[in-house]
């Protein structure tokens, strides 16, 4: 390596370096492969999506073509059987690229991780373990032969998406399946997604609503009674189309069980980490916002003139004061992601919220110090901060951990055990 390769600031390395973070090989090439799919196919189409607020959907038919789509589902499915950790860590090179194609990826890639690794962690009787390996087959077969595309609309406008009550989308069992009514709102992916991932709960007659009779369904986009409605122009994540989903008296197949009956809340209930899938592509947001403040002010920035910036010490310490930032929100995700398990101990769990926390909160601080660091040439839309800046402050709001829930919980488990009331 020459002194000048030394100096230059390198964009082009992984956020968590093989060597240091004592990565597998293996995983390391997925990850780099990841990394290199973003830089060449994602970054490229960011804006535009972003700009006019479309599905980017030549990124999923590139995926399939490169594996991604099929990054989680298990080896002898025919999928790259990535690990819960390994896919966090390809995600977070993704979300350098484009958090919306990211964050859309996300929805889909759970759907697998799901139903395979962590399913694969859960007690189940042998006649479940049999059931859900014949069904999950199915998905897997369609997202590999035919790059089909899975999304997960949970969210509805109440309090059961943060897990407090039972989903208002119910399914009623008939002959052969289910007839789902309900509504999601941002549905990520609507409109362009194979399969919805629908959390319901199944209610018999005359039975109440309860969070145990949670079902996973896959429900066809074209199957009749499902549509798609409202305008979708927010802030930011702009490519994930995340409009409203109506289901309106839909049947849905039993062989569209994505998990057995009572598995998807005991996943929710045991394997908390589950919920630490949003996390990765603003992980990846936070890098970006630091490595495109240290190439501004180096002059260095494609697309822009090279005049350095980087003499002023009120712009050293910023960078120093974004790097501790970096480190910091770094470490204690990678630990995280590095712990996550069915059955953790509190400590692991009360971490997974802080680390959650930390992401969500720092890429959205990240993004907004380095435009005041860079200044006003770098906020302008022909550049990538400014949509990383939007971008980032979603973080926060993704239930069922939004920021103020993890606060919330962090706190109450912290002072209470589980039972605990004051007289
Ligand atoms: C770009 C984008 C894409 C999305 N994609 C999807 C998707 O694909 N699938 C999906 O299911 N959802 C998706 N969501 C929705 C997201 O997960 C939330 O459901 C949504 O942001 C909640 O909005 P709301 O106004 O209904 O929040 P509310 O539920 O009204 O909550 C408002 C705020 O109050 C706080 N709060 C809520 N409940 C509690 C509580 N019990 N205790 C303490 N504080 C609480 C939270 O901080 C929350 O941010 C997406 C959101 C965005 C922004």
């Amino acid at each position: 390596m020459t002194p000048r390769e030394l100096d230059r600031h390198d964009t082009e390395a992984a956020i968590f370096d093989r060597a240091c973070f004592r990565l597998a090989d293996g995983d390391a090439d997925l990850i780099e492969k990841a990394k290199a799919f973003g830089a060449r196919v994602l970054a490229p189409r960011a804006a535009q999506h972003d700009r006019d607020a479309t599905f980017p959907i030549e990124n999923f038919r590139d995926m399939h073509r490169e594996g991604l789509l099929a990054i989680c589902v298990p080896r002898e499915a025919g999928g790259a059987g990535a690990s819960f950790r390994t896919y966090c860590l390809a995600a977070a090179e993704l979300g350098r690229y484009c958090g919306a194609t990211t964050l859309s990826w996300n929805m889909h890639v759970s759907s697998t991780l799901w139903t395979g690794a962590l399913a694969d962690d859960l007690d189940m009787t042998a006649e479940q373990r049999a059931e859900h390996n014949a069904r999950r087959k199915l998905h897997y077969r369609r997202i590999v032969d035919d790059g089909a595309i899975y999304s997960q609309p949970f969210s509805e406008g109440g309090a059961a998406a943060a897990g407090i009550v039972a989903f208002g989308t119910e399914a009623r069992p008939v002959d052969g399946g289910f007839v789902v009514n309900g509504k999601k709102i941002f549905a990520s992916l609507s409109g362009s997604a194979d399969y919805y991932g629908v959390l319901c709960t199944e209610r018999g007659e005359g039975e109440a609503a309860s969070r145990r009779n949670t079902i996973y369904l896959a429900i066809p986009a074209n199957a009749p009674g499902v549509s798609v409605v409202g305008d979708w122009d927010p802030l930011g994540m702009r490519g994930t189309v995340s409009r409203t989903l109506l289901l309106k008296d839909v049947f849905v197949p039993e062989q569209e069980m994505l998990m057995p009956h009572g598995v998807y809340y005991k996943a929710a209930t045991s394997w908390p980490h589950m919920f630490l899938t949003l996390s990765p592509t603003y992980m990846g947001l936070a890098q970006a916002a630091y490595d495109f403040t240290v190439s501004y002010l180096r002059g260095e920035l494609p697309g822009t003139p090279p005049v350095k910036r980087r003499m002023y010490p009120t712009k050293q310490i910023a960078v120093a004061e974004m790097r501790l930032m970096l480190e910091q929100t770094k470490a204690l995700w990678f630990q995280s992601i590095s712990e996550a398990c069915a059955n953790p101990g509190k400590d692991r769990v009360l971490r997974a919220y802080a680390a959650q926390f930390t992401v969500m909160e720092n890429a959205s601080a990240l993004a907004t110090k380095a435009i005041r660091t860079c200044g006003g040439q770098a906020m302008l839309k022909s550049l990538a901060l400014e949509r990383i800046y939007r971008d980032s402050r979603c973080g926060s709001l993704m239930l069922p951990w939004t920021a103020e829930i993890c606060l919330d919980r962090l706190g109450r488990e912290t002072l209470y055990e589980p039972g605990e009331k004051d007289e």
